[in-house]
């Protein structure tokens, strides 16, 4: 990957004064927009590279991000009903949002992501959703009061595609995080702003946790078989651990999805040292031999714990945390409060 031809400077405060722009300018009735955003930065992450190159993203994929996106959202919040059918919170200024009914239904029927995604149902969801995508949020994002600010992408001569244009994705793996975090608090002001709501949101103020924050459950429902992938040690120090947790690898604050092979068990002092840095190099190394000998087994409890199991895009966002920390010369954790810059071994053990 070349560090030289991506988007200069310049163009990179260009993008995030317009990323700004189209959060505090636009019109919101639904929080579509901030779905869109945050998957078009998650799937730049995942199939994008940093040279600038423009990226056909297809609508269905952005359509499974959705879906994947709305899902903890389709749990009823707390013990009022803010939307009589369902329990669930409003995601519209008038009527519940339209995706709220086709994700609710799958939720309900099938109780996991994963199950539902190799139902029968699945292919129609997806159709459904972009559909949903195309007429709603994909052609009014860049549009804002008085002004069309089509910088982000455009149709794609490859059918049902679109095309993020030049540097777009640079810039969306570049600023993952700023994005991400943006989008997701101007989502949960919205959310809280919605006088429908207002009764539900009273006595519980984990909202954010409840909207983005990861199923600690679910996590620890691969806790024993991650032991079993790490004959009993902890990740990081190697000690043998009993009552560990399942932390994120890639800390969750860089790439706020479950992915299986991304969940390492470690202890809770490892775990709260580490924190949201990188791991060093060489627990990069034994997390990539881990997942090479056990991968077929973690993929097997991610599937059955509601987990997205896909380890070439889980090493895909590795290669991208670790490119990105390089270039801001980022610390990454060892042990304790011990850090060590990073030597550039990543990208071989990653295969750059
Ligand atoms: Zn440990």
């Amino acid at each position: 990957m070349s560090d030289g031809a991506g988007p200069s400077a310049a163009a990179q405060v260009a993008f995030l004064g317009k990323i700004e722009r189209l959060l505090g300018e636009g019109q919101f009735v639904a929080t579509y927009k901030y779905a869109l955003l945050i998957a078009l930065a998650d799937l730049a992450v995942q199939h994008g590279g940093d040279d600038g190159a423009p990226l056909d993203l297809p609508v269905r994929t952005i359509a499974e991000r959705f879906i994947e996106l709305y899902w903890r959202q389709c749990a009823p919040y707390g013990g009022a009903v803010a939307d009589g059918e369902y329990g669930i919170l409003l995601q519209n200024t008038g009527r519940q949002a339209s995706i709220i009914g086709v994700v609710a239904s799958l939720r309900r029927t099938y109780g996991t992501l994963s199950r539902a995604a190799s139902s029968p149902e699945w292919r129609r969801a997806v159709s459904e959703t972009a559909r949903l995508i195309q007429t709603m949020p994909l052609w009014r994002l860049q549009v804002l009061r008085s002004e069309t600010l089509d910088f982000l992408y455009e149709k794609s001569p490859k059918r049902g595609h679109i095309r993020l244009k030049d540097g777009v994705a640079a810039n969306l793996r570049r600023f993952h995080g700023m994005i991400v975090r943006l989008a997701q608090a101007e989502w949960l002001h919205f959310i809280q702003s919605l006088p429908a709501n207002a009764g539900v949101l009273g006595p519980i103020s984990d909202l954010g946790q409840f909207l983005f924050g990861a199923e600690r459950a679910a996590l620890m429902k691969v806790a024993g078989p991650l032991a079993e992938a790490q004959s009993g040690l902890c990740l990081y120090c190697q000690r043998a651990v009993h009552a560990g947790e399942v932390d994120h690898f890639v800390p969750w604050s860089r790439y706020p999805r479950d992915l299986a092979h991304n969940l390492v068990l470690a202890h809770a002092k490892c775990n709260r040292d580490k924190s949201d840095l990188l791991a060093a190099e060489i627990h990069l190394e034994r997390w990539m031999r881990r997942n090479e000998d056990h991968g077929q087994a973690i993929g097997e409890a991610g599937t059955r714990s509601n987990l997205i199991v896909d380890l070439p895009a889980t090493i895909g966002v590795a290669r991208w945390a670790y490119a990105h920390g390089q270039s801001l010369q980022a610390r990454t954790w060892l042990h304790g409060d011990a850090l060590e810059a990073l030597s550039g071994r990543w990208s071989a053990l990653l295969g750059t």
